[in-house]
């Protein structure tokens, strides 16, 4: 049961229909393990933070298809931090509480959440949840689409492979990723701030690595720094993705 400290079980082991980025907003170092783990043995993306304010980051700056979020967390009452997310974006979210208070969970429900679980629940239940909200949502709605296309460019992510002009790509994990991320957003330009967070998960580190990987990418892109195709740096910000210009 997630909500005491947890009990695991072999991974769940099935794929998931579809694979989510989750974004887990848990102070409980506990509970926040056990989602992070369940989720990443079902085959989803995760990305955990433990306050409502680190959360209002990530939905604004990095996005995420499902969040699922504590009512109770240090620094802003869940309830408020679900209006502020609501303010923001339509990404569904899955409130999880320890009260089990029906006026409290019609009022978040009125307030924009799109489903509930009152802790202790089981991983089963999570699932379900899950399940029934992508059912309700309908597979269109889905802001992840499992092909992304930028120019003649392809990304699959659920298998986790990328052509260019039908052409098989052979890329490093580090470098699909990479990839990936900049294809969900092609035009935009992304942060090397970001890309830390996405495709190494940390808030810090060398923008030699980076930088490293992706002149490894653009190299298998066919393409130099010099002369870019797809993959264009914006000096002293980040990278930018987007089909060639005819
Ligand atoms: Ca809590």
């Amino acid at each position: 049961m997630l909500g005491h400290p947890p009990a695991y079980g072999p991974g769940a082991g099935a794929a998931p229909a579809r694979r989510l980025t989750v974004l887990v907003v848990e102070d409980d170092p506990f509970v926040r393990t056990a989602l992070i783990r369940h989720l990443t043995d079902t085959g989803h993306a995760v990305r955990s933070v433990g306050t409502a304010l680190e959360a209002l980051r990530e939905v604004s700056q990095v996005g995420c298809d499902l969040v699922i979020l504590d009512l109770g967390l240090p620094d802003l009452d869940g309830g408020e931090a679900l209006k502020m997310i609501r303010g923001l974006t339509n990404v569904p979210v899955i409130i999880s509480t320890a009260r089990d208070d029906e006026t409290g969970i019609v009022r978040l429900l009125n307030d924009g959440a799109d489903d509930y679980l009152v802790k202790p629940f089981s991983v089963e239940h999570l699932d379900a949840r899950i399940a029934a909200l992508l059912r309700r949502l309908g597979a269109g709605a889905s802001t992840a689409s499992p092909v992304l296309r930028v120019g003649a460019l392809a990304v699959d992510v659920q298998r986790r492979e990328a052509a260019l002009r039908d052409a098989p790509l052979d890329l490093t994990r580090r470098e699909f990723d990479l990839l990936a991320f900049l294809a969900r957003r092609p035009g935009v330009v992304i942060t090397r701030k970001e890309i830390l967070a996405e495709v190494w998960h940390h808030t810090y580190g060398s923008d030699q690595t980076i930088d490293v990987h992706l002149s490894w990418l653009r190299r298998k892109l066919g393409e130099t720094a010099s002369s870019p195709r797809y993959l264009h740096t914006v000096r002293g910000v980040g990278f930018r993705l987007e089909a060639p210009r005819p």
